[in-house]
């Protein structure tokens, strides 16, 4: 329960900037001994990540979720602030709520908090308050322990199954709109717990701001008739969810090589969200806006009899056009949207806010927005884009009640280049690849449903256009190079004969290269390179197999220790190993060992964050730090080792010294276990590591560069930042002569190189590392057969060329304009 008094309440505060406004909600919460002195240090940091400034003045400055160890109760304090402070842009906030919330206590206050953001007049009352308690009155909610996600019931007396959620995608969208379905459609009780919340399971907007994501324990927990049957149902449909691919798949080009023949000043640049080459004229799309329209209302039973009609309506409208739609991910999208109008605790809630005197539209909008801000608020941003989607279902909603009229793309007549402000997600279920050749957008996000959805149907996609893009008239002839991150106008009988002729051929390679992919990556004059798949899960053997892998170069064994209380014992990590190596019919496998820590944390080892950072005890560090851990697992690989070819690797190796204590420590149990020897490799992931390649090159049998650690570790870049990623480019000249480093070290000793990182599975960044002299490319086996197929049509020492010149570069942008186009 939040408890907030009066001494919470600061009230005429003044500040120079917003970070001065952060320290000064964060000194009260210091004040209330409710967070120790770094929490305030993490407020700012999340705040640099993402502005917390709602609407109308007010801003929710928090920390971030792994700081949480930082809070020591929950607690809530704001300062108000009447001549403003400047926050983000143009936006001056008044009222600044600093929130340390240690799980979800503070939902209600965010919920009470969307009516003040929906009431101007009262935003600006509380600005300028003289009484705390009038902003007391206003945040105080009645069931302020969050509405319906409450925490998980300690004693909860039905059937209940525990699953580790190893999927990197999270539990997103597609898939929380499957599960909500499958459990509206059991007449008893049935509830998602996963780190100490509990939410109703039907409802896809609660189990959308749990974000599950890789990691988590999740349970399922059902109580009422066939309670057995029913949990196993719903617990195969939770482990079919962790199991999905990690991409959707796609048609369309894949044109990575065109490129215009002269430049031209009225190209715009933008983000790409899809790949892809197109030619067609602009067809200019605008929906119709909900403005400030208004409906009559009626009394309570009226209004509510009328919100049930309205979402009947687009509910039936939504799954209609899911019935119609043959891809798979607009169907799940817009079937997902139609759990989302029928989504039970919105349903309860908004009808609750009309029993109290709201009517229908004001109330629907008020729960549809403040779930859509939860949402919102999550700090992944895959999960925060979900906000739109309730919005775009919301509106739906909205429309009907207003009678207004719902927008439909079945007009467009032939082959156009879509070019819109945004792109809605309802809008973007109904997009048909033969007519829609090409999408621009003014704004968008790569992590929006509508670029998920131009992907899958292989439709390629430009955002972030910026405001240049309404300069072009519809019917005007373009070609969209979204693989180039560019739209040209008025392109030139050259330019269109040549993007004609690259998607033709690109059409025909594509199907060639798949037909190919069991074929080794001979280059052309006989260079051989090795193409290896990367897996975290037992359950990707077939894939790699299908993929034309010639086998495993990394197995990311940390999987199987996400999502769960304890560390797997050497038995369940034995078999799982012997699943895959045997699913790899006796193709080899190298595994590496635990590699916990940095931006793959787990909490049952009693290891603090600090511990547990980048430069912590991360990778082999920790095996160290927890030599029971390592003894378990290194015990497993030698009895899985039996069954199928394997070799070991440790990662995060820093020193010889690292790597002949991993040597020791794996020789002991061996011995042990009385198994055979076993290559053991180097990962070369810090820059340590390279400066003493030649003496690690004596001591181990083969290196495997992690591309993906060595560049956070080279140009100092947190890989998870998100805006810093893309100064965290593998192609910088400062990776790339480390790389070569470590492989002329290697080779001086005989020794083979492979390269693990995400640099393998980048079309240039395969042909420098082969360039470059690296034996052994490991990837996503989705990628492996183009990758193949790019090798075999070059030449080795064309390659050490362009390696050379890559190596002499000031910066990754002069390195990739080296191959223009890849
Ligand atoms: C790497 O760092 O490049 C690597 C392959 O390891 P991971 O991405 O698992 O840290
Ligand atoms: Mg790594």
């Amino acid at each position: 329960m939040l408890a907030m008094t009066v001494t919470d309440v600061r009230l005429g505060a003044a500040f120079a900037s917003r970070e001065a406004a952060i320290r000064g909600v964060g000194e009260l919460l210091l004040e209330s001994d409710a967070i120790e002195p770094e929490y305030i240090e993490s407020m700012l940091a999340r705040e640099r990540l993402a502005t917390t400034y709602l609407e109308n003045g007010l801003a929710i400055p928090h920390g971030r979720r792994q700081d949480a160890g930082r809070i020591k109760q929950t607690h809530v304090a704001v300062v108000q602030i009447p001549a403003g402070v400047a926050w983000q842009d143009d936006k001056t906030a008044h009222l600044v709520f600093g929130i340390a919330a240690r799980s979800n206590e503070h939902l209600g206050l965010l919920r009470q908090l969307n009516a003040i953001v929906a009431d101007a007049a009262l935003a600006d009352r509380l600005a300028h308050t003289t009484d705390p308690a009038e902003i007391l009155a206003a945040v105080c909610f009645p069931d302020d322990a969050g509405g319906d996600v409450a925490e998980a019931d300690p004693d909860f007396a039905g059937s209940e199954l525990e699953l580790a959620f190893t999927n990197p995608r999270g539990v997103h969208l597609l898939s929380a709109g499957k599960f909500a379905r499958a459990v509206q459609a059991y007449p008893g009780k049935v509830t998602l717990a996963v780190r100490r919340r509990e939410i109703e399971a039907g409802s896809i907007s609660s189990i959308l701001a749990l974000g599950i994501t890789a990691g988590d324990a999740v349970r399922v927990r059902v109580s009422g008739d066939d309670e057995t049957e029913t949990l196993s149902c719903l617990a195969a449909l939770m482990e079919e969810i962790n199991n999905e691919p990690l991409e959707e798949s796609r048609g369309g080009n894949t044109v990575s090589r065109w490129n215009p023949g002269q430049k031209s000043c009225s190209t715009l640049e933008g983000v790409t969200a899809a790949p892809g080459l197109a030619i067609a004229p602009v067809w200019k799309w605008e929906p119709v806006g909900l403005g400030d329209r208004q409906r009559a209302r009626g009394d309570s039973d009226s209004e509510i009899a009328t919100l049930r009609a309205a979402v009947s309506t687009a509910r039936g409208q939504l799954l209609a056009l899911a019935e119609a739609s043959a891809n798979p991910v607009q169907r799940g999208l817009l079937e997902a949207h139609a759990a989302l109008v029928e989504d039970p605790a919105v349903k309860r809630e908004s009808e609750a806010m009309i029993a109290r005197g709201d009517d229908a539209l004001c109330a629907w909008k008020t729960i549809i927005e403040s779930r859509a801000r939860r949402i919102a608020a999550l700090d992944d941003v895959h999960f925060a884009q979900r906000a739109a989607d309730i919005r775009d279902a919301g509106q739906r909603v909205q429309k009907i009640l207003l009678g207004v009229d719902l927008d439909s793309m079945a007009d467009v007549s032939g082959p156009v280049i879509l070019v819109a402000d945004d792109l809605e997600p309802s809008e973007a279920a109904q997009l048909k690849a033969d007519k829609i050749k090409g999408i621009c957008l003014k704004k968008g996000s790569p992590n929006a449903h509508g670029a998920i959805v131009s992907r899958s149907l292989g439709i390629p996609m430009l955002v972030a256009l910026g405001a240049e893009l309404d300069k072009l008239p519809p019917g005007e002839m373009v070609i969209l190079d979204a693989t180039g991150g560019r739209l040209l106008p008025r392109p030139g009988a050259a330019d269109l004969q040549s993007a004609t002729a690259a998607i033709a051929e690109d059409a025909v390679l594509r199907n060639f290269d798949w037909d190919h992919r069991f074929e080794p990556a001979i280059l052309r004059d006989g260079h051989r390179v090795e193409v290896a798949a990367n897996i975290g899960k037992t359950s990707e053997g077939h894939a790699v197999i299908d993929s034309g892998a010639e086998g495993v170069g990394l197995y990311r064994t940390e999987f199987l220790f996400f999502g769960r209380d304890q560390a797997p014992d050497e038995e369940e990590q034995y078999q799982a190993l012997r699943e895959i190596i045997e699913a790899l019919h006796g193709l080899p496998m190298i595994v590496r060992t635990l590699d916990i820590g940095g931006d793959k944390p787990v909490s049952y080892l009693g290891l603090s964050m600090q511990d547990l950072s980048v430069l912590g005890l991360r990778g082999f560090r920790l095996s160290l730090a927890c030599p029971d851990l390592a003894k378990a697992q290194l015990r497993a690989i030698f009895r899985a080792a039996e069954h199928g070819p394997i070799r070991l690797m440790f990662p995060m190796i820093a020193t010889p010294n690292d790597f002949l204590r991993a040597r020791e420590m794996t020789e002991k149990v061996r011995r042990e276990v009385g198994g055979e020897k076993l290559a053991l490799g180097v990962m070369i992931e810090v820059p340590s590591a390279v400066t003493m390649a030649p003496e690690l090159a004596e001591l181990a049998d083969f290196f495997s560069i992690g591309t993906n650690d060595l560049t956070q570790y080279t140009l100092a870049v947190d890989r998870s930042h998100p805006l810093l990623a893309r100064h965290g480019d593998s192609l910088h000249p400062a990776v790339l002569r480390l790389i070569r480093a470590a492989v002329q070290a290697a080779h001086d000793k005989g020794k083979w190189v492979g390269v693990c990182g995400g640099l393998a599975a980048e079309p240039l960044g395969a042909l420098l590392l082969t360039g470059l002299g690296v034996d052994e490319l490991s990837m996503p086996p989705a990628v492996v057969p183009q990758i193949k197929a790019l090798l075999r049509r070059e030449e080795i020492q064309q390659l050490r060329e362009l390696a050379r010149k890559a190596l002499d570069q000031r910066d990754a942008l002069a390195v990739r304009a080296l191959r223009p186009g890849l």
